[in-house]
């Protein structure tokens, strides 16, 4: 399919150039896109398109593969109500066969302008990996949506001048600049359709911006939409923690690559929990009651610093495979235990360092991430690399087997590794350097506007060997293409902890479990469960291959029904799970599969097993330096 893909797209722009030129559009003679969000809690957009062209064939792209996606994720299914006309004439327009992306037309002579009206429908319900983007009270604009473009034009290359109309009554945040604004609409300054493109908008009827970084520049603002005004009471110390961060990403990285930064927080339990990096803004979405429920919140710990890293880590400097020139190029992932995994890493550390993470949620954070992946039993068959080489599916797999296919293991797993990079730095180089260090070297520079500087897995390379020399080419191959068992416990160990296992809890997966509905048993019985009640019943969503649900022969996909002849709850099972320990009958699982029932006898006398750190004695505890703040603590909150 890409290597499809991407022989149409050369044989168009060969076509296309010689042809003459159908392309009018440049810098000096920018498009105008009008977007019409007033429809939006009727999750229709509506958007005329106005372009300059020239007479001839043209063919029009809908971007199909969008930064921050990995993948060729353009929702071309939702694109609506496409009219093409010259002159107030409705010209036709055919679909290219092949590519779904694409649409041909023929301009007439003397046109210097087209206009194209489209509509966005934005789903109610997530579908596959299309997601709502409105609901009765809020909408999430990212401009690809409703937009075409020449096909073979670079998005650098191409001026867009955008207005947007809102709901009455309803504000707006985004990274866009605006030029003006009237009651009727937003007028932004011209950009390229690359910032376009970077720059989504928020609206909505209840919303508010906070500013991270008083009195200072570049500035820092977050804009927060809800569903009413509850949604919106952000507690002080949250508010506190996020001016953290903005000072932490400064000592961390000693530049910043944009003019300000937006963070786009959309509380509401009518998207999909979702974030998405953009150069001088994130698109962040969490649960309603993110402020008011605080085992919601610690599932969400590490999503701004996670997005905000990806400025530096993904944006600025970006794998060249990823860098590519327009939204029809296609990308290539292999890079992505670089550009996702060092930034999983820093969510992660910079949690720690602004206080959303306590020393002990960290730790039993790191305990879970290398328990679960310790037990991975796909990496016989799936190295680290190729998890991120097909990026552009693992995204969508299904839960089911998930630890015999991996998934996007390129997060966790390189949590792992970069922990283990930054050890050794610091211990052979007696703690002098560290991989902030690195960070600073390879991500920081110049304080300047958006730019992409592109890397190679030898820059990598490179770039550590200045910070400390050593043999990292083998230290990342070693890790990328290891088939051998277990996961890379080295960084844990180099910093002073070591994973064991007993039946208390971890107390972070118990706060990722709560309001997932997930009951976690994968280190004992070997199964995860997920309540889903009614209809879609009480589903068994992975089973670790070896493990003793899986000798008793229950398989993902099935339901739990029954444990021991009584129904089934978390807290029976568990119960169930610790009067077994160290005795003799098995513990009887009925099951439903399908329209059949029937009763497993899981032969498991372990008691219950969860993962956490332990201190190595004698070994310095570099992992509490690591998590130490760094930067000068911000004064208290009083929004
Ligand atoms: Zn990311």
């Amino acid at each position: 399919m890409e290597r499809v893909a991407r022989r149409i797209l050369v044989a168009a722009a060969m076509c296309f150039f010689c042809g003459g030129g159908t392309l009018g559009q440049t810098a000096k003679a920018p498009a105008r896109l009008d977007v019409d969000l007033r429809e939006a809690p009727k999750r229709i957009f509506h958007a005329k398109l106005t372009l300059p062209v020239t007479a001839g064939s043209l063919t029009l792209v809908y971007p199909k593969w969008i930064p921050g996606e990995h993948a060729p994720t353009g929702p071309i299914v939702n694109l609506t109500g496409l009219f093409l006309r010259v002159g107030g004439q409705e010209i036709a327009w055919r679909r290219d066969e092949v590519d779904m992306y694409a649409v041909h037309c023929d301009i007439p002579s003397g046109t210097s302008e087209l206009e194209v009206s489209l509509d966005f429908v934005s789903p109610s319900a997530a579908v596959g990996r299309e997601n709502p983007s409105a609901t009765a009270q809020l909408a999430l604009l990212n401009w690809y949506m409703v937009l075409l473009y020449p096909q073979g034009a670079k998005s650098d290359d191409l001026t867009y001048t955008a207005s947007l109309r809102v709901p009455s009554g309803w504000k707006y945040g985004t990274a866009l600049e605006v030029a003006s604004e009237s009651s009727d609409a937003i007028e932004f300054k011209p950009v390229s359709l690359t910032m376009l493109v970077d720059s989504p908008v928020l609206t909505a009827s209840h919303m508010r911006t906070i500013d991270l970084s008083p009195g200072q520049k570049p500035e820092h603002h977050i804009h927060i939409a809800a569903e009413s005004e509850l949604g919106l009471e952000v507690p002080p110390e949250t508010v506190q923690q996020w001016r953290q961060l903005v000072a932490e990403t400064g000592a961390l990285f000693g530049a910043r690559h944009y003019r300000h930064y937006d963070f786009l927080l959309s509380v509401t339990d009518n998207m999909e929990v979702d974030g998405v990096e953009h150069h001088e803004s994130s698109d962040n979405r969490v649960p309603g009651r993110i402020f008011q429920d605080e085992s919601i919140a610690e599932s969400m710990t590490d999503l701004l610093p996670h997005e905000f890293t990806h400025s530096w880590n993904g944006k600025y400097r970006r794998p060249k495979g990823l860098a590519t020139p327009n939204y029809q190029e296609p990308m290539k992932g292999g890079l992505l235990w670089v550009y996702e995994g060092m930034t999983q890493y820093w969510g992660t550390i910079l949690s720690a360092r602004i206080g959303t993470f306590t020393p002990e949620k960290l730790r039993e954070n790191l305990a879970w991430v290398a328990a679960y992946l310790d037990k991975r039993a796909g990496r016989v068959w799936r190295d680290l690399e190729d998890t991120a080489i097909s990026s552009q599916v693992v995204y969508s797999s299904p839960q089911e087997y998930r630890s015999w296919r991996r998934e996007a293991d390129y997060y966790d797993e390189s949590t792992l590794i970069w922990l283990e990079a930054d050890t050794i730095i610091r211990k052979e180089s007696g703690g002098k350097k560290s991989l902030d260090d690195f960070c600073r070297s390879f991500e920081g520079g110049e304080n300047n506007g958006p730019k992409v500087m592109p890397y190679t897995f030898e820059d990598v390379v490179a770039a550590l060997n200045t910070v400390w020399p050593y043999d990292w080419k083998k230290f990342f191959t070693d890790r990328l293409e290891s088939h051998g068992p277990g996961a890379p416990l080295g960084g844990l160990e180099n910093s002073g902890w070591k994973l064991i296992y007993n039946d208390t809890p971890n107390d972070n997966r118990m706060a990722q479990e709560l309001p997932q509905h997930l009951t976690d048993l994968q280190f004992s019985l070997g199964i995860l469960v997920h309540e889903g009640g009614g209809e879609g019943g009480d589903e068994i969503i992975d089973v670790n291959p070896g493990s003793p649900a899986a000798q008793a022969g229950i398989a993902p996909g099935m339901k739990l029904v029954a444990v021991n002849g009584r129904r089934w709850s978390t807290g029976e099972l568990r119960a169930t799970i610790r009067r077994a320990r160290g005795g003799s009958e098995p513990i009887e699982l009925l099951v439903e599969n399908e329209d059949f029932f029937r009763t497993y006898r899981v032969d498991y006398h372990g008691g219950e097993r969860y993962p956490h750190l332990q201190r190595i004695e004698g070994k310095p505890d570099l992992l509490s330096e690591i998590a130490k703040m760094k930067a000068p603590a911000v004064a208290a909150a009083k929004d």
